[in-house]
């Protein structure tokens, strides 16, 4: 039986051209794992995006909109506050109840921690009141503030410039500014805006005390735009926006079908004819007083509004290193995959991009999913093969994106031990081709 399968691998073995490690389902004994190894090359990912999934499927804003039972995302936000030497200025390290750091606790305590950042109030608009946008309360993503860090820094304080306090944090600690999305207030008087260091997302603003409303509209907002939403207004001094959808056409993939009504008879109204064109055919309209809404990203005060494709489009960054390569996932707080509400793969699936998960996969029998750029899993994470499903890592990586925890591995069918005789082929789950690597999983798979 064993020299059946050992003859039975060469023969599998060659017809990969040389170039594949073929491994039998919890059969595989020492001596082949040193065959293996052998032929062990450098991994040639192909991270081109250009998969028919890719396209259909995992790129659109419209395959991440929240479910209920969907696992909640954590974003780690860290807070940086630019001081003057002495303990004057917007915020300061004491407990005055004005703007210390009690007042700074609840200010932020709006946006943390599952309060207003994750929950979304249903649309409210001066326009097109009976527009049709699904209301989806829970976003299934709340943020939560790692540290907030102060620097007595009077040249800081009032410095325009987001790459000399970037520099500055890195140098005080370098850890500090991978720990969670930089937040970085100031006194420097410059708008509040999206910015990023290293290529990752960071806000600066130079926001105070004393308006806790426009506070938290505010950090909303410009963390909306390291989501990737843009405005729902026209653009005046940059951010984008979504009704241009940022240049694109209406209709192609990013555009808020959801946030903007098309043939909006509010664009008559405000006699804005001329901007028409930049959307047609959809025909709708930016938001401008008096039409307004109660959209997050639509400027006004008390705005709690997210539409499911805005959801979508923050639930997208956390997965793909999308919205410009702002890498806002790898802020992403470590979490146990969710095992119960799993991605299914049902047809043959190329996934040609990088991508990172937050729950277990299930590949259904008869499908093969073809890993052949990064897939990150996170803690515990499961990839499940039904019996005739085939995970292939072509050039490509499975591996975990939690720095806590390592993810399970790929969960194989049982299989049955042989009688003396039985000569049937034994079923190949997973293969790895163009040194293809399965990495920091817990489980060693397939081998028992
Ligand atoms: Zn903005």
């Amino acid at each position: 039986m064993y020299k059946y399968a050992r003859l039975k691998f060469t023969i599998i073995f060659l017809m990969s051209l040389l170039l594949s490690k073929t491994i039998y389902a919890q059969r595989q004994v020492a001596s082949e794992i040193t065959l293996n190894n052998k032929t062990a090359i450098t991994p040639t990912p192909s991270c081109i995006n250009e998969s028919s999934v890719y396209k259909k499927k995992y790129s659109q804003q419209s395959f991440y909109i929240p479910k209920q039972g969907d696992p909640v995302i954590t974003l780690k936000i860290t807070l940086h506050i630019f001081k003057p030497i002495a303990d004057s200025g917007r915020w300061q390290m004491d407990n005055n109840k004005i703007n210390g750091t009690e007042a700074l606790r609840s200010m932020l305590d709006s946006i943390t921690n599952g309060h207003q950042e994750r929950y979304a109030a249903k649309r409210r608009a001066t326009y097109a009141k009976d527009f049709n946008s699904p209301h989806i309360r829970d976003s299934k993503i709340r943020f939560e503030i790692t540290n907030v860090y102060f620097y007595p820094e009077p040249n800081l304080y009032t410095m325009y410039n987001d790459q000399a306090l970037f520099e500055y944090i890195e140098k005080v600690d370098p850890k500090r500014i991978e720990e969670g999305m930089p937040l970085v207030f100031n006194g420097s008087n410059g708008p509040g805006h999206l910015s990023s260091y290293k290529g990752n997302a960071a806000i600066v603003t130079t926001i105070g005390n004393g308006d806790p409303i426009f506070a938290r509209s505010h950090l909303l907002h410009e963390i909306g735009h390291a989501f990737g939403l843009g405005h729902t207004y026209v653009n005046t001094s940059g951010g984008g926006s979504d009704w241009q959808n940022f240049g694109g056409a209406c209709g192609s993939d990013d555009y808020l079908s959801d946030v903007f009504p098309n043939n909006n008879p509010a664009c008559q109204n405000e006699g804005q004819a001329t901007f028409k064109p930049t959307n047609a055919p959809c025909m709708s309209c930016y938001e401008s007083s008096p039409d307004t809404s109660n959209n997050v990203m639509g400027g006004q005060r008390y705005n709690l509004w997210m539409s499911p494709l805005q959801m979508g489009r923050r639930l997208r960054n956390m997965h793909l290193n999308s919205n410009a390569g702002r890498n806002l996932r790898q802020f992403a707080k470590d979490m146990e995959s969710d095992h119960k509400n799993v991605w299914t793969i049902s047809k043959n699936e190329d996934w040609d991009f990088d991508i990172q998960l937050y729950k277990d996969i299930v590949v259904k029998a008869g499908a093969t999913l073809t890993i052949k750029c990064k897939v990150a899993m996170a803690i515990d994470g499961i990839i499940k093969l039904e019996p005739g499903a085939k995970l292939i890592v072509d050039g490509g990586e499975i591996t975990s994106w939690c720095k806590s925890g390592n993810w399970q591995g790929v969960q194989t069918p049982a299989v049955k031990k042989k009688k003396p005789g039985d000569k049937s082929a034994t079923a190949v789950y997973i293969k790895l081709l163009k040194g293809g690597t399965i990495n920091k999983a817990k489980m060693q798979m397939p081998l028992n």
